[in-house]
C-alpha cells in the first residue's frame, strides 16, 4: 500500500498512538488503514456417498484439486459464503451442516473456515473457475494434486470423522518456520 485510498495523498508506516505494530498512516488526512486477516469460506460437499471436488482454472495453484472455497464478501456470512462458493465453482446448490476445520494460514494473512454440506438439489456442473468437477469415493481422492494443505486437513478429517460417526469441529495452524510449512493441530 502506498497510497491513501480515503484521499490519495501517501502513506507512512509507523505505529499510532496506543498501538503496538506497525501501521499504514496516511500523511494527509491521518487515516490508520489496518490490515487483518481475510476469511476463506468453502464446504467438503457429500452425495451418494461421494465429494465433490473441483480443479482449479485459476491460479494459485491452477490444475490441482480443492473442495469450493474463496473470500467471503461483505454482508455475507460465513455459511452463506461457503454456499456461494460452492454455486460460483461446482453450480451445486448445498445445505450447509456443521462447521468442519478452521485454519489459520499465518504466512498468507487467511483464516479457512469450511462447513460439511450436502447437495439440496441433484446435479452439479463446472463454474468458471474450475476446469473439471467430479464426485470422488474416498478411495480415489487425488491426495498427490489437493491444491492447500488446508484443502488436504479438511478432506482428512471429514472422512475420519465419517467413519467414526462423529461431526467434530478441527483447528489447525499452518505458518513457515524455519524455511518450511509447518502444520500444528490445535
Ligand atoms: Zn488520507
Amino acid at each position: 500500500m502506498s497510497f491513501c485510498p480515503n484521499c490519495g495523498q501517501p502513506l507512512t508506516r509507523k505505529i499510532p498512538p496506543g498501538d503496538h505494530l506497525l501501521r499504514y498512516v496516511c500523511t494527509a488526512c491521518g487515516t490508520i488503514h489496518y490490515q487483518n486477516p481475510r476469511i476463506i469460506a468453502g464446504c467438503v460437499i457429500e452425495t451418494e456417498g461421494k465429494l465433490l471436488l473441483c480443479k482449479r482454472a485459476i491460479e494459485p495453484r491452477l490444475g490441482y484439486w480443492t473442495h469450493p472455497a474463496g473470500f467471503m464478501e461483505n454482508g455475507e456470512s460465513v455459511a452463506q459464503g461457503a454456499a456461494r462458493e460452492a454455486m460460483e465453482e461446482a453450480l451445486a446448490k448445498v445445505k450447509i451442516g456443521s462447521l468442519l476445520s478452521i485454519v489459520n494460514v499465518l504466512h498468507a494473512h487467511q483464516v479457512h473456515i469450511t462447513y460439511r454440506a450436502t447437495l439440496a438439489e441433484p446435479g452439479y456442473g463446472v463454474g468458471v473457475e474450475s476446469l473439471e468437477t467430479r464426485l470422488y469415493d474416498e478411495a480415489e481422492i487425488p491426495w498427490q494434486d489437493i491444491a492447500f494443505l488446508s484443502v488436504r486437513f479438511a478432506l482428512q478429517r471429514y472422512l475420519e470423522d465419517r467413519r467414526l460417526g462423529v461431526e467434530r469441529m478441527h483447528g489447525q495452524d499452518i505458518d513457515w518456520q524455519h524455511g518450511k510449512l509447518v502444520t500444528t493441530e490445535r
